[in-house]
């Protein structure tokens, strides 16, 4: 009896890291599936689950290293740069993004934020774009959560620049160490369209906790309007179809208009960084 009770946890707890390892870097659940059958091959009884756990960890990294970039590029997408090997002009603001295979999106969006960062970097030598999440290297409509879209290598994430120790805009010093949930908070008559009712948005999370623990940065705004610009300009040709950010940071950037929009209420908060679109 009691041996069954901790059967049925133990097959319980493989279908939850099943699931959540699926949701979360959509690759994860079917490595932990291979890791499990070698596992029972390997040893049929005793030490299964750590033997599960070490196979897992090891063949996770080969894969994701070695195995899932190549087949993502029959799917038309490839792994945006994690800045590991070369010294890239783009790169993740967390290699959590790398780590999870939430890095990944079509040539296209690859070459646009390579040309953003040259363009950029006129202005601002040395500088780095940094992205967070992108989308999962397979499948059209395979959601990402908790995003409604980045479903089809289409979208992409991108930090703000802030005011690093010299004066400088860096995209690596975002309050949040992952670059989400640092919010820029409107300021005095600036447009809030999502308060004031006393409706709470389900998918709009505040987080007003969390902002007291990260520390204080001050916002770039001149090299983070000229990111969102370069999008309606020269990145135009790359077949931009829409950036996501707050109205009240519309206001203050002076970006209102063209391809800059509100999502609405019902979806995160775009004040910690910017959601672009691009597909020709
Ligand atoms: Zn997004």
């Amino acid at each position: 009896m009691r041996r069954g009770i901790i059967t049925a946890i133990r097959g319980l707890g493989f279908l939850v890291a099943l699931t959540v390892l699926t949701a979360v870097t959509q690759v994860g659940g079917v490595i932990l599936l291979a890791a499990w059958g070698i596992a029972c091959l390997w040893r049929p009884r005793g030490k299964r689950g750590y033997a599960t756990a070490g196979l897992f960890a090891a063949l996770y990294t080969a894969a994701s290293l070695w195995v899932v970039p190549p087949l993502a590029t029959l799917g038309g997408r490839q792994a945006l740069p994690c800045g590991l090997i070369e010294d890239n002009s783009v790169g993740p603001r967390s290699l959590f993004f790398c780590a999870l295979n939430r890095h990944y999106a079509t040539p296209t969006v690859g070459a646009a934020l390579t040309a953003l960062a040259d363009d950029m970097a006129r202005s601002y030598p040395g500088i780095q774009v940094a992205y967070l999440d992108a989308s999962f290297p397979f499948f059209d409509g395979f959601r990402m959560l908790p995003h409604l879209t980045h479903d089809d290598g289409r979208k992409v994430d991108l930090a703000f620049f802030y005011v690093d120790g010299e004066g400088r805009p860096s995209a690596m010093i975002s309050p949040s160490p992952i670059g989400y949930w640092g919010y820029e908070q409107p300021r005095l008559g600036d447009p809030t369209p999502c308060s004031g009712d006393g409706q709470r948005w389900l998918a709009r999370w505040d987080l007003n906790w969390l902002q007291t623990l990260l520390p204080e940065r001050t916002l770039h705004a001149e090299a983070t309007a000229a990111m969102i610009r370069w999008f309606a300009g020269p990145g135009s040709q790359y077949g931009v179809q829409g950036l996501i950010l707050e109205p009240h940071l519309q206001k203050r950037l002076g970006v209102e208009g063209s391809r800059v929009r509100f999502y609405g209420c019902g979806t995160a908060r775009h004040d910690d960084h910017i959601d672009v679109s691009i597909w020709p």
